[in-house]
């Protein structure tokens, strides 16, 4: 069967910039890969050419087997939910009304993280971090997609909120939900991975299993990631 998705010498940039130089990646139905990589290497640029809101300059991209080069709503309608780094909630608007947005069944998106019960009604712009990324974790789950592509989920969160948000992101997987996910720390998100790639000026580096990773991940971290 042909995997969810299947990235081909992906090449991508910003105008007249390549910044991602031919890369193969493919995402499973229930597998969660995630693409590591140090500042400026071009994950969120690949992921950003892999969801449509940026245009690749060569490279194939398929989805379910056919090819994929449609803009970002298209791909959203096809089932790819995608959290950028930033702003990934409006901020003005109740979480309720963000999971309407996003989901379309809020009722349904809240339930993923029973924490946001309380807050409902209050603006987005109000919560904590890790409750935003809940809402914004809730808002594209809810849309019950077939792909999750997230960009940094951790960032700036406490350590047990990320194992929280990231933990949830596992039980959809296990339920079916193929994940592409950047994280700059490595630790947490190797944890709940299936495979893992290490993204290095563009180019894959060093790619196997999240236990493989896991194992080696001094090694990783001396070669490739540094201290963080
Ligand atoms: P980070 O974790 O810092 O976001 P990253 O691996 O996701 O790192 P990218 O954000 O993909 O890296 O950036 C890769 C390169 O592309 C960097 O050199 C960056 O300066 C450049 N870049 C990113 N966004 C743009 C943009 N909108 N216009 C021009 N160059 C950009």
């Amino acid at each position: 069967m042909s995997p969810l998705l299947e990235a081909r010498g992906l090449c991508t940039g910003y105008g007249t910039i390549q910044v991602v130089h031919g890369v193969d990646l493919t995402v499973d139905a229930g597998e969660i890969v995630v693409l590591l990589g140090p500042n400026g290497a071009g994950k969120s640029t690949t992921l950003k050419s892999v969801v449509g809101e940026l245009p690749s300059i060569s490279g194939t991209l398929h989805w379910r087997g056919q090819p994929s080069d449609g803009p970002l709503h298209a791909r959203a309608r096809q089932g790819i939910s995608y959290i950028p780094e930033e702003r990934a909630v409006l901020m003005r608007l109740s979480v309720m009304e963000n999971l309407r947005v996003a989901a379309g069944r809020p009722e349904e998106a809240a339930a993923v993280f029973p924490e946001l019960a309380n807050h409902l009604a209050r603006p987005v712009g109000q919560l904590s971090g890790g409750q935003q990324r809940m809402v914004s974790v809730a808002a594209a789950l809810g849309a019950r997609p077939k792909l999750l592509v997230a960009d940094e989920l951790s960032l700036g969160l406490a350590p047990a909120i990320v194992t929280r948000v990231l933990g949830r992101v596992r039980v959809a997987a296990d339920e079916g939900l193929g994940v592409l996910l950047v994280e700059q720390h490595a630790g947490q998100a190797l944890a709940i991975a299936d495979r893992a790639m290490v993204m290095v000026r563009g180019r894959i580096v060093w790619a196997g299993t999240a236990h493989e990773a896991l194992a080696s991940i001094d090694e990783l971290h001396e070669l490739y990631l540094g201290t963080a």
